[in-house]
């Protein structure tokens, strides 16, 4: 009985030691310098200290599933809603129940389940050349498969998680047959074969190598810092329709977080208005919390009409997407 009661208060004092309610672990794949101000102010703020790593999303979450119970991690933060619900799916995240989440991220930017949290957004839109397009001659992402725009197109490799999500959206609009011909008369008309990145991809079109390309908007306004007279310009497709495709970076917390409340906390933090305005325009991308004003620079590309299916679909279809593109001849 004696080595009992030990025991039990061993455990007890232990608690405030293994799990201090004053620090969170986060496993980021969105880099250092777009979220260390923001933890240094939370830690501020709060008094709870963050602790992080940052990698590719694809180590970030092995690690996660190899560590297993033994996790150090409370918050998984990681790019694109493809990833999202890979972790979420791999049975990695933990199930949030908040009201200041749910008031502060729009529905179709979390998952249904309450397991991540889109934290900023941004469009995967079409960007072309001032001096050789006419903004009237652009009208979606299906057009861009018809033949007006043969030897005219670049692209980025489908690898890339951001261009599967963009298919996968449209698998759930178009269905998968009408799909494969849009992807199809892409390959046709492209100019190059696809580039690695999104920069690269709008350098060709600035290039003259071709004339339009598909980008993620935070690319074209770094582009746009470092030569504000580079004759490139957005376009935003699908106006009658769909609307523009859209992701997010976005967070949730870990199944196996020691410090699950502080993790909470954090992701509640970071979704509010307190917080959005750096969250997003650090990176140049649109806040999730439709309270906050959008960086002057984001916001002289104008307004648009945003897709409004849950970016979870776009984790839902991806392994369809991988498949389509590469029956299509899409590399
Ligand atoms: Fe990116």
């Amino acid at each position: 009985m004696r080595y009992l009661i030990a025991a039990v208060l061993t455990v007890t004092l232990m608690v405030p030691v293994t799990a201090s309610a004053d620090e969170v672990v986060v496993y980021s794949a969105r880099k250092e310098h777009l979220i260390k101000p923001l933890f240094d102010r939370f830690s501020n703020e709060t008094g709870v200290e963050v602790r992080y790593i940052t990698d590719k999303a694809g180590p970030l979450l092995q690690r996660l599933k190899a560590e297993g119970k033994r996790t150090p991690a409370d918050v998984l933060m990681t790019v694109d809603a493809g990833n999202l619900w890979h972790a979420a799916d791999s049975g990695v995240l933990a199930a949030v129940d908040s009201a200041v989440l749910a008031a502060n991220v729009p529905a179709n930017l979390r998952d249904p389940q309450g397991r991540w949290f889109g934290l900023s957004e941004r469009a995967r839109t079409i960007v072309y050349s001032t001096e050789r397009v006419k903004p009237a001659e652009l009208t979606s992402y299906e057009d861009l498969a018809s033949p007006a725009w043969k030897g005219r197109l670049c692209l980025r490799t489908s690898k890339k998680v951001y261009n599967q999500s963009l298919v996968a959206t449209m698998i759930a609009r178009h269905g998968e047959q009408k799909t494969e011909e849009i992807v199809r008369g892409w390959v046709a008309n492209l100019a190059a074969a696809p580039f690695s990145n999104d920069t690269k991809t709008m350098e060709a079109v600035a290039a003259g190598q071709c004339d339009v390309a598909i980008v993620n908007t935070y690319y074209f306004g770094r582009l746009q810092k470092k030569d504000p007279d580079i004759k490139l310009a957005l376009f935003w497709p699908n106006q009658d329709g769909n609307g523009v495709h859209i992701n997010v970076s976005g967070a949730g917390v870990t199944k196996h977080a020691k410090n699950p409340d502080a993790a909470r906390k954090l992701l509640e933090w970071l979704s509010s208005e307190a917080a959005q305005g750096d969250f997003a325009g650090l990176n140049m991308e649109y806040p999730v919390n439709p309270k906050v004003a959008r960086d002057p620079l984001v916001a002289s590309w104008g307004d648009f009409k945003a897709d409004a299916l849950n970016v979870n679909e776009a984790g839902r279809l991806q392994a369809d997407a991988i498949r389509l593109m590469d029956r299509a001849g899409y590399r």
